[in-house]
């Protein structure tokens, strides 16, 4: 099977009795109680009371299960997993240059295993689908983008993988580490020859793929226009969504001027409803508003945000607005875990705090995250059909045990997913009908043995 092809279909299975389940298309769904969940072919296909168990269907009994549709994380850098707790004092400049000379050493080998502790986090609490924007391809080693995909198949979840590029790391940067890596970053052409070997070799577009690929960079390059359309042309040409992380600074502003941001990206081909952008820390009102009138998305990650002490990422305006965002963790190096529901709530907290005082401050429920979390990503992404729990839908499910004492006095179990717990493990995932998650562990990864991989591959990378 192609990384791209489909989930192919696995026993049915009956989830009996769940504690609650959140059900129906994103604007009308509601939290059901004491039903049955039966996903056959990779689909749901029944939700109701006492549903028959079909011919050899595997009946699991769920009555301490929260069921929700998979969370989609919008933003994460699978290249980082290895370099946590890096210059946890340091500001965003003084950590990018702690990180890239270690990047710079990252083969593709040690990525592979990074990539499959990213994505067994992600698993681990509720996500059924993760974007990742890799960036930094040292040169020669592509294939740490290869090792990616490999380690999503070993994992079981969906991924849009963007095969991204950059050209320099920055004068504040390179002021502090110098020319250093400077030839390990690749070319302008073999950045767009790799992304066209990925978009042939591994693009699946089906609504039940498990692998799209994206184009994106780590931030707009207003210096090479030509290579922006080149890239945004490619795009176009093979149907992938663009990504890249946008938090206008003054000289952003400055070299779109006489025209805004929103305008030079157009020119060049990029700012159309195929694009997402993650942060969007220094996001004014203008931006906002021709963001959701041209269908761009907007990814939140509020762990990095706080770590580097960044701006408050305007989500909440966003919404306010008529626009759907997303959520992200980010890399590994700026968010030190890969905790989704974590994350969920995090967005919570500090948006009810920005937003403190605003008209919206009072619909901003934990509701509204969680459809952030589901269909705010799939609409970043793209990719119709995620986020929802529907008869026909994809089986993409995050259930969570509300059976433990972390949950007593909770009224309302969705509420308490997002504001109670100590735990954010899930227990039981489904992708596609398949179980990637059971019992709160991986299905066919041993965890222990990939943490002690994990451990020889960050000791070989930061002493080489
Ligand atoms: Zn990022």
């Amino acid at each position: 099977m192609s990384a791209g092809a489909p989930a192919q279909a696995f026993p049915s299975k009956l989830l009996r009795n769940v504690a609650g389940v959140w059900f129906g298309p994103a604007a009308e769904r509601a939290l059901l109680a004491s039903v049955d969940v039966l996903v056959s072919e990779g689909r749901v296909t029944q939700v109701g009371s006492e549903l028959a168990a079909p011919d050899g269907c595997e009946v699991i009994e769920a009555a301490h299960l929260l069921v929700l549709p998979g969370f989609v994380n919008a933003h994460h850098h699978l290249t980082q997993q290895l370099t946590r707790t890096i210059s946890p004092g340091g500001d965003v400049f003084e950590w990018l240059a702690a990180c890239y000379p270690v990047w710079a050493r990252l083969t593709a080998a040690q990525a592979g295993i990074g990539a499959r502790i990213g994505l067994a986090e992600l698993a681990l609490t509720g996500v059924t689908t993760t974007a990742d924007l890799s960036y930094y391809f040292p040169a020669g080693r592509p294939d740490i983008f290869d090792a990616q995909i490999e380690a999503a198949r070993d994992i079981g979840i969906r991924m849009l993988a963007v095969r991204g590029g950059m050209l320099d790391v920055g004068d504040a940067v390179r002021g502090r580490i110098g020319d250093s890596i400077a030839s390990t970053i690749e070319s302008p052409d073999t950045l767009l020859a790799e992304l066209e070997r990925a978009a042939t070799q591994y693009h699946g577009p089906a609504q039940e793929s498990m692998l799209r690929i994206g184009m994106g960079l780590t931030e707009p390059l207003w210096e090479a226009p030509s290579l922006m359309r080149e890239l945004a042309a490619l795009a176009e040409a093979h149907g992938l969504a663009a990504h890249t992380h946008l938090h206008p600074r003054p000289g952003d502003l400055e070299a779109c001027a006489p025209g805004s941001i929103a305008d030079r990206l157009a020119e060049l081909g990029w700012w159309n409803d195929r694009l997402w952008v993650a942060h969007g820390t220094r996001l004014d009102a203008g931006l906002l508003d021709r963001m959701i009138a041209d269908g761009v998305g907007f990814v939140t990650c509020p762990s990095s945000n706080a770590r580097l002490g960044t701006s408050l990422a305007p989500a909440w305006r966003f919404a306010e607005r008529g626009g759907l965002p997303s959520i992200g963790v980010d890399g590994a190096a700026s968010n030190d875990g890969g905790d989704m529901l974590g994350e969920i709530r995090l967005t919570w907290q500090i948006q009810r705090h920005a937003s403190s005082g605003s008209e919206y401050f009072a619909g901003l429920t934990p509701r509204t995250v969680l459809d952030w979390a589901t269909v705010g990503g799939a609409k970043a992404l793209g990719w119709q059909g995620l986020g929802e729990l529907t008869i026909g839908g994809l089986a993409d499910l995050a259930c969570f045990d509300v059976s433990g004492l972390e949950y007593v006095g909770a009224q309302d179990l969705l509420d308490a997913l997002v504001l109670c717990g100590v735990s954010h493990r899930a227990e039981l995932v489904l992708v596609g009908g398949k179980a990637v998650v059971r019992d709160g562990r991986l299905v066919g990864v041993d965890e222990d043995e990939l943490a002690h991989q994990g451990r020889a591959a960050t000791l070989e990378l930061f002493t080489s």
